[in-house]
């Protein structure tokens, strides 16, 4: 009967972590055949879409929260239990714009830009070697939540099996100032990944990168020479400005390609902007296109996943629903890989 399957999923196996233990045997077993190199990883997520109908769902305002566990379904259980979780609940407050109801962790989501639909994110950490998948792990489908598995894969990877890459491929979704902070100063991982910044300036003035920041004094060098410094107060928990003089902008012929329209000119400068610097300073380099080459791998790990496993739309509900599903084509992607090596 098909219930033995899924009462044997969720009664039997899901608290023992049987699958992810069966995932993290074959990853030993890539290692010990010599596939994983250990050097270079690349992240990246992928869209699934869910099991879930935009028929059966509300506007997001209208789904409450605080519903009762004992009188809902697994889904709606698990949702309600992950509510807390960074790679959950607690990634966003944004209000979806719809909520399904049958799988209401899973993201109402337009990223793909055609038609929105109901998704879950599929994030994979491989080993750029052979492309071996060396963690995986099922979030929303928003950015933050993905940055934030991205940080737990890489956490889990060098605890269970004491692999710590030297450096990290990424595209873009990566490269906000906390992420690249966390890897330079905390992990001492070197992020090939491109800096997200948005301080170019195209309407003709002086962008950001017109100005030189000295490390040692804690001032930029304006175009004409003169100072910017700041005060060390800290705007909105995240970013300290550096302020020209009035008078030095008074008198300054190039204020009207600096700051026409103020009185002075402000540079805004992230507290992590250290960690941005080192970041930008690998763009362009031979490692840097080397890494880029490779982080192709992942997204020929997610082609292959859905056309050839055909893992396009899930068939289980619920966070832990997604993991297993996500964790078990894993599985079935590595074994391919040692296989064909073994052979
Ligand atoms: S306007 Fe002020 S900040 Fe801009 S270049 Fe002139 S002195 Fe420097």
């Amino acid at each position: 009967d098909h219930s033995a399957f899924s009462r044997a999923r969720n009664e039997r196996f899901r608290e023992g972590d049987v699958v992810r233990r069966v995932f993290e045997h074959i990853v030993e077993a890539c290692i010990v055949a010599g596939l994983v190199g250990g050097e270079g990883f690349a992240v990246d997520a992928s869209l699934i879409q869910a099991d879930a109908n935009k028929q059966r769902s509300i506007a997001g305002q209208d789904w409450r929260r605080d519903r009762d566990p004992a009188r809902s379904s697994r889904a709606v259980k698990e949702y309600l239990a992950t509510l807390d979780d960074t790679a959950w609940g607690a990634a966003s407050d944004v209000v979806p714009k719809f909520i399904s109801l049958s799988d209401p962790a899973a993201q109402w989501t337009g990223a793909h830009k055609g038609p929105a639909f109901f998704a879950y994110s599929d994030n994979y950490l491989i080993d750029v070697k052979f492309g071996v998948i060396v963690d995986v792990e099922a979030s929303r489908s928003i950015r933050q939540a993905e940055v934030g598995a991205a940080r737990t894969m890489i956490e889990r990877t060098e605890e269970r099996f004491g692999l710590k890459p030297e450096r990290l491929a990424g595209d873009t979704a990566y490269g906000a100032a906390p992420m690249l902070n966390w890897l330079v100063e905390e992990k001492g991982i070197a992020p090939h990944i491109p800096v997200f910044d948005k301080s170019k300036r195209d309407d003709g003035t002086f962008s950001r990168s017109d100005f030189r920041y000295d490390p040692t004094r804690d001032v930029y060098h304006c175009p004409s020479g003169k100072r910017l410094g700041t005060s060390g107060t800290v705007h909105e928990g995240k970013t300290l400005l550096y302020r020209a003089s009035k008078l030095d902008c008074d008198a300054c012929p190039l204020k009207p390609q600096c700051c026409p329209k103020e009185p002075s000119r402000k540079i805004p400068r992230d507290i992590h902007e250290h960690a941005r610097d080192v970041a930008r300073s690998f763009a362009g380099t031979e490692g840097f296109e080397t890494s880029r080459r490779q982080r192709k791998k992942i997204e020929m790990r997610f082609a292959h996943l859905k056309r050839i496993l055909r893992l396009g739309r899930l068939r289980l509900r619920g966070p832990r629903g997604a993991q297993d599903e996500f964790v078990l084509a894993a599985i079935a992607q590595n074994l391919r890989r040692l296989a064909s090596f073994v052979a």
